[in-house]
């Protein structure tokens, strides 16, 4: 018989996460049983510093493997026993892998954003790329196009202290490109000068409507992605296509994030676009 396969996904406000029926259903192209199991830390009335118990359970029943989100993408690190060198960099874990007794950590929110923008805006200039929001999300976006080459990056955040403290770790990991930090009062004058725009922050929500910059920062010449994928269309995506600027949208990281951890816990190749496809029916 088969051996099934087991994953979770550990975190907060988590229930009703859609990477549990993206994998499931990926797996049943593949003939997998696979089951994954959403392990929500506010159902289960625990906090992050029952982490550890959780993971070792989850080791000790042999589960393949956990995505793991916030709040626990840090503290998951002192109880691996390997990371892959992006997330050491990082400093965060989002995946882990169960391996022959050792339990291993990646970070494919960073491959998610960037396998993203490779797709949807392959072309778009790096010379300056200003992101709003230096919070986790931010850490990973900031990581991605980094290293994809970005000369000058700014971080903008209404806490500058975060702001400055993610600028400057980047700055260490990318030493050769210019990495500095705004206030959001001094977000328009230095989105004047980009060539791109990130939202990283969790404005555009549904819990959060509306926008961390003004509209009327936005160019035809200025291309904008987000990380906030539900509602796909946000509406600073919404006010910057409707100026003709070149746009992305957040569900292509939430799906490339899944598409790498599918292939961490099964070692097959993932269907992106079926995926996709089935992210949007969801
Ligand atoms: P977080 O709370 O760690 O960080 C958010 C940051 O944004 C904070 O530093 C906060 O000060 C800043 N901020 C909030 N409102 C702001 C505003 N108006 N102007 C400037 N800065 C502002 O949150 P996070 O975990 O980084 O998540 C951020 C968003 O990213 C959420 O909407 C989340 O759903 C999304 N996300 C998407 C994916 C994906 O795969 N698409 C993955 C992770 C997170």
């Amino acid at each position: 018989m088969t051996e099934s396969i087991v994953c979770g996904l550990i975190g907060t406000g988590i229930s009703f996460s859609l990477t549990p029926p993206m994998h499931e259903r990926e797996a049943q192209h593949h003939g997998l049983a696979y089951a994954y199991k959403i392990i929500d830390l506010d159902v289960l009335e625990l906090s992050v510093d029952d982490l550890p118990r959780l993971v070792a359970t989850a080791r000790d029943l042999g589960f393949r493997g956990l995505n793991i989100t916030h709040p626990c993408k840090q503290r998951v690190i002192e109880l691996l026993d390997d990371l892959s060198s992006d997330a050491a960099r990082l400093g965060a874990v989002n995946t882990v892998l169960f391996d022959d007794g050792r339990a291993i950590g990646h970070n494919t929110d960073w491959t998610g954003f960037g396998r993203n923008l490779d797709r949807g805006l392959p072309a778009v200039g790096l010379d300056h790329v200003v992101q709003l929001g230096a919070g986790g999300a931010g850490a990973a976006v900031a990581y991605a196009v980094l290293s994809r080459g970005a000369r000058h990056y700014t971080v903008v955040d209404s806490d500058l202290a975060r702001a400055t403290a993610l600028s400057e770790s980047m700055s260490r990991l990318f030493p050769s490109q210019t990495v500095d930090a705004a206030a959001s009062a001094d977000a328009a004058s230095v989105i004047g000068g980009a060539d791109g725009l990130i939202n990283a922050t969790p404005m555009g929500m549904a819990a959060h409507p509306g926008m961390a910059v003004a509209a009327d920062v936005l160019r035809p010449d200025l291309w904008v992605a987000d990380v906030v994928y539900r509602p796909a269309e946000t509406e600073l995506l919404s006010a910057a296509r409707s100026l003709g600027a070149p746009v992305l949208s957040g569900t292509g990281m939430t799906v490339f994030q899944a598409v790498a951890a599918f292939e961490i816990f099964t070692g097959l190749s993932a269907d992106a676009d079926r995926m996709t496809d089935h992210m949007r029916e969801l």
